[in-house]
């Protein structure tokens, strides 16, 4: 890339959460070449009109953190990660791929992707797991985030996209219901739209920031919101709130789904949830009455073994009280990472190829095969999900070597300590980053890649909104893209140069093509358009094949991208939305005399997913500095623990030490721990991983565990 020269501003966007917030960066140039400092500040983007969070406007700082990586690392004889060049590291890399695919097989070697790569990065990355390397195992981070809600908006829409919406319709709902959400904390730009909405119900085991802000604010005994949900289900049906006609014309399934909540009346849901039977019917009177509403699930609804089935409980609500399709109305997922829609989009998902389409659809296979000019049968099969993936590393059966990009599974995978040691296993751990978060620490090769003010690529945010991140500056000299990386493994490896492009905007006109007639289809959307303004929420089905515009970089045509999905129909053959039955279940732990506690995890403010990021801007780590837990008063005393004072917190799979924050919004029978922290402040130490049987998400939400002092010294 060249020097992209003094910015006196260039619009882009943040490099953290699903929001992705507009922003506009502004480069003051180094002396002596070096690369130079970029300052973040809001432009007018819609979702965030001229605002952003404390980790937005402070996001330039990592670009220039102290131990940012600057040269490949290799361990050496002596167990040290030592510097070496580019070629070194790689063909070290090719060397070992080799040697364990021909003693063990393709299916050896795993990929551990993230929802913070680019689309580019994302679906190369795919391409060269399936064909580079052969392999089925690949997976991604984003199992762990939204992999529930999009197993449950498939299930129920023939679709899923986090918001079928704008993000801008909040603001004009005369209801928005959150369930497990937290967004004054996550995303507080939102805020600006929730507030405008005339009233908020909040459901979250804790009194959060947003719960605060809310008309009515409902507190179930965490692992109880299908419970929760089933009720509210059954209240509109039977206080006769119901849609009826939009059940009947546009849905299936009614009559299966109200069989299992009819047994869910309020006095039984009370006695579950410990939510009052009134605040119930309270609930379901406020969502009856307003005209526009909407239902958005998060991540405290949708982290569990039964996520999916929480998540269609929520949906079926939406669904019998008429709002999915309705304008105005609806029902959408908060997506978490900044790039978690378009990663489980691209094909790094264990079961999908580009377009969003299924790995086992043979006509899907061989629309992707087409493009990647390789015979169908060339393309493995789905492979482990993320959780399982890691958990079998270096097992009998399981990979030996794992290159990962973008994710630091060893602070952010559930069973932490556990998933610490599978890694530690490897015959070969590779880790492309741009610091050395914990998981590159264990590896053998670490590989310095470019971070998103110095990459140009897209991004797809939370409302299926395709955005531009621009490079505003140059990487340090010996840092290199991802999709270069890629491509000297590639070719190592034996491919034809060719197939691994490293300039993002070809990439991009392939995954393009790749997608097109897929459920996400870019096929319409370029760069040009982007670059032109344009907003475009997939699908948007561009040219056809042969048709001009799509093997070069041109525009993609006319299609104006969909803002709003199902109005007309849902995505199923029939058009028909499916409502599911499910049923509740309690959480995978059992409270008891040994772990009499409920311990939940989440996100604070100034902190971003593992922490490898915002854990290295002095301004975010002053404002968020350590690893706590908060406790409900009466459980401090029960435990003689004063606010300050180091506790443990011990699940039956791992120890975790904090220090203790009283808070009278807590709940007695529920302690909270923040997610963002390594060492023993790992709250997924305490985490576990039994797994929702359709999503695969792992159990974060609900732990039991015990509290105690920690032991001094
Ligand atoms: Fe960035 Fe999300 Fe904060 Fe917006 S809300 S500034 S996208 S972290």
């Amino acid at each position: 890339m060249s020097d992209p020269g003094s910015t006196p501003g260039t619009d882009s966007h943040c490099p953290y959460c699903a929001l992705q917030c507009g922003t506009v960066l502004t480069r003051t140039p180094g002396s002596d070449g070096t690369p130079g400092t970029v300052a973040v500040s809001p432009s007018q983007f819609p979702v965030n009109e001229g605002g952003l969070c404390q980790k937005g406007w402070t996001a330039g700082t990592v670009l220039d953190a102290p131990d940012r990586l600057r040269s490949p690392l290799l361990r050496d004889s002596g167990g040290r990660l030592a510097p070496v060049g580019w070629d070194t590291a790689l063909d070290t890399v090719a060397a070992r791929l080799r040697e364990i695919r021909a003693a063990h097989g393709p299916d050896a070697v795993g990929v551990f992707g993230g929802g913070g790569l680019t689309n580019e990065k994302a679906y190369l990355l795919g391409k060269f797991a399936r064909l580079a390397l052969g392999t089925s195992q690949i997976d991604y981070n984003g199992r762990f985030c939204m992999s529930s809600a999009a197993a449950a908006g498939n299930a129920a829409f023939g679709l899923d996209r986090g918001l079928p919406f704008p993000v801008t319709d909040l603001g004009r709902s005369d209801l928005v219901l959150l369930a497990g959400a937290n967004p004054a904390e996550t995303m507080p730009p939102l805020m600006r739209h929730l507030n405008r909405a005339r009233a908020l119900i909040v459901i979250d085991p804790r009194r959060t920031a947003t719960a605060e802000r809310a008309a009515l604010h409902l507190r179930p005994e965490p692992g109880t919101d299908l419970a929760l949900a089933l009720g509210l289900f059954h209240i509109a049906v039977t206080e006769g709130h119901w849609d009826k006609d939009t059940v009947a014309r546009r849905t299936t399934g009614f009559d299966e789904a109200w069989q299992r909540a009819a047994a869910w009346w309020p006095e039984r849901v009370e006695r579950l949830t410990g939510v009052p039977a009134a605040a119930q019917y309270e609930a379901v009177r406020l969502l009856a009455r307003a005209r526009r509403a909407h239902i958005l699930t998060g991540r405290g609804a949708e982290q569990h073994h039964k996520g999916t089935d929480t998540v269609s409980a929520f949906i079926n609500l939406a669904l019998a009280l008429g709002l999915p399709g309705r304008p105005g109305s609806g029902y959408g997922c908060l997506t978490g990472q900044g790039n978690g829609q378009g990663g489980r989009e691209h094909g790094q998902k264990a079961d999908q190829l580009p377009g969003y389409r299924s790995l086992t659809d043979p006509a899907a296979r061989r629309a992707v095969a087409r493009v990647w000019g390789v015979p169908p049968d060339r393309l493995p099969g789905p492979g482990r999900s993320a959780f399982e993936l890691l958990s079998a590393l270096g097992t009998d059966d399981g990979p030996r070597a794992l290159l990962v990009f973008g994710s630091n599974p060893v602070v952010s995978a559930p069973d932490a300590s556990r998933i610490t040691e599978r890694l530690r296993a490897l015959d070969l751990l590779v880790v492309a980053d741009f610091v050395p978060s914990e998981t590159a620490r264990l590896a053998h090769v670490v590989l310095p890649v470019t971070q998103w003010a110095e990459e140009e690529g897209t991004m797809t945010s939370l409302e299926g909104r395709v955005l531009r991140r621009r490079a505003v500056r140059l990487p340090p000299p010996e840092v290199r893209s991802d999709l270069r990386v890629l491509h000297g493994l590639a070719v190592r490896l034996g491919e034809p140069p060719e197939r691994y492009p490293t300039e993002p905007r070809v990439v991009f006109d392939e995954l393009r093509r790749a997608s097109r007639g897929g459920p996400a289809d870019y096929s319409g959307i370029s760069y040009r358009r982007l670059d032109r303004g344009e907003a475009l929420h997939w699908p948007c089905p561009g040219p056809r094949e042969g048709g001009p515009g799509l093997d070069s970089a041109a525009d993609g045509g006319e299609h104006p991208g969909t803002p709003r999905l199902f109005l007309e129909r849902f995505a199923h053959p029939d058009g028909k939305a499916r409502f599911q039955p499910v049923d509740h279940r309690p959480p995978a732990d059992t409270r008891d005399e040994d772990f009499p506690l409920w311990a939940v995890t989440g996100r604070l403010l100034a902190q971003y997913q593992s922490g490898s990021q915002t854990r290295r801007v002095p301004d975010l780590l002053a404002a968020a500095p350590e690893p706590f837990v908060e406790v409900h008063p009466d459980t401090a005393a029960r435990y003689e623990l004063a606010d300050g004072a180091l506790a443990s917190i011990s699940s039956a799979r791992g120890t975790v030490t904090a220090r203790v924050r009283i808070d009278p919004g807590a709940r007695s029978d529920t302690v909270f721990l923040p997610f963002h922290y390594p060492g023993e402040g790992r709250a997924n130490l305490i985490t576990g991983g039994a797994l929702d049987p359709r999503s695969r998400m792992p159990e974060f939400k609900v732990s039991a565990v015990r509290l105690e002092p920690a032991p001094s010294g």
